[in-house]
């Protein structure tokens, strides 16, 4: 029996995992959940999962949870306080990171320096902080598994294979909505549009990350982290059909690939119940009417995020986290219709170009240069940058 405590379990990737946390109840027990605002869904896992602690965004959340939860046993807590709580809870063994953006940071490195292993979807956590949380990962002897279809295919592709035969890992990305748009096109992109992603159901901010392709960025920076590869020998591949999940290329020319259907329940029940693998009740793929996998470079002239990413992450330190900050401040005001599509890559340029890179000493340094990120962004928008 596993204990969890899932951060996040309101979104797109919590839901899944309760999914198959429900599917194997004789493995897995959920210990804490925790939501930003939807409070009513969180009423309904509570009732359904009972954990013993939950965690909202702030008290009066709190406060109302409390009421539609009359007469549970469970404590509920707030704020990044509370997420902590949940995260570092004695009877917990592992934490879902599932939180979306950088607020998925303090609370997965908590429990990280609390010994817990981590089931990582927050991608944001690696980008803005990727030494300070792997120093902490090694010092402190736990598992990172990588919940992202990509990580968790090249994690399977490496299994059992020497680390000093890796020549390359090869991402690959679906190429969002917009894959054979022109230029002219993408500056009439309106959030219903990229909101619609050809292949995976997933949360507003990453399905936007996906279209402009900042999302493979981020996981460019993720897999730096996660794996320990230099940048220049990670490449990403257009696949339109996703169905090849991410490669690793070996030494003698051998490819390694992950396949699947594009359903997150896989990469999650295996971070969730590795080494093992749990007998998922899914349609599996069917590689005969799959057809044709075809693949492409990326578009760096279209898709300038990919572009931004790989920059940042050559320069490193405070870099990654103000573009990250950046671009969750683009997208949100994308998504509000105060920003175009385009204008998403020149805010996350603008505010990186005006960045006075430092070190990353410590997580301070980290939550001062998010801060500063988000505040340049909302100024450039604020400038008139459409
Ligand atoms: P989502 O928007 O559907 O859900 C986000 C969850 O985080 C919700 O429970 C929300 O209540 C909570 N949350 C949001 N802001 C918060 C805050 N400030 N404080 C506390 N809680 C907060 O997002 P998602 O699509 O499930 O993605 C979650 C993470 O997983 C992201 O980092 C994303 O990049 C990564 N990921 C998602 C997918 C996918 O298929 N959805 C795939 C790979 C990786
Ligand atoms: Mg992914």
């Amino acid at each position: 029996m596993k204990n969890l405590s899932i951060l996040g379990s309101t979104g797109s990737i919590g839901v899944s995992t309760l999914q198959v946390v429900e599917a194997f109840p004789a493995d897995y027990r959920v210990v804490a959940l925790t939501a930003g605002n939807n409070i009513e869904l969180l009423a309904q896992q509570v009732i359904k999962f009972q954990p013993q602690l939950v965690a909202v965004a702030n008290e009066e959340k709190a406060e109302q949870l409390a009421a539609m939860l009359h007469g549970l046993d469970v404590q509920i807590l707030c704020g990044v306080e509370g997420l902590i709580r949940c995260a570092t809870c004695p009877d917990t063994g592992m934490v879902v990171a599932a939180i979306v953006g950088a607020a998925g940071l303090v609370p997965t490195l908590a429990a990280i320096k609390a010994g817990k292993d981590v089931a990582l979807a927050n991608k944001e956590t690696l980008v803005t902080a990727g030494s300070l949380v792997m120093d902490e990962v090694a010092r402190q002897g736990v598992r990172m598994i990588p919940v992202d279809s990509e990580h968790s295919a090249i994690f399977q592709s490496l299994a059992g294979q020497r680390s000093e035969d890796v020549r390359r890992l090869i991402l690959t990305a679906s190429g969002g909505p917009f894959r054979e748009s022109s230029l002219l096109q993408l500056q009439a992109v309106t959030p219903e549009d990229a909101l619609a992603h050809p292949n995976w159901e997933m949360g507003k901010k990453i399905s936007v990350d996906s279209a402009t392709m900042m999302n493979k960025g981020l996981e460019v920076i993720e897999a730096y982290w996660l794996f320990q590869l230099p940048a220049e020998r990670i490449a990403v591949h257009i696949h339109p059909e996703s169905i090849i999940h991410s490669m690793v290329e070996y030494q003698d020319g051998a490819i390694m690939a992950q396949l699947g259907i594009p359903d997150m329940k896989t990469p999650i029940a295996y971070a969730l119940s590795w080494p093992k693998r749990l007998p998922l009740d899914q349609e599996p793929l069917d590689l005969c009417r799959a057809g044709r996998l075809t693949f492409e470079m990326p578009d760096y002239d279209r898709f300038p995020c990919l572009r931004l990413a790989y920059d940042a992450l050559a320069a490193g330190g405070t870099i990654p986290a103000v573009m990250n900050a950046a671009n969750e401040v683009a997208v949100e005001a994308f998504l509000q219709n105060r920003l175009s599509f385009l204008g998403i890559p020149k805010v996350i340029e603008g505010v990186m170009e005006r960045h006075a890179r430092q070190e990353l000493i410590n997580i301070d340094r980290v939550l001062q240069a998010d801060l500063w990120g988000r505040q340049e962004a909302r100024n450039l928008i604020a400038g008139g940058l459409r």
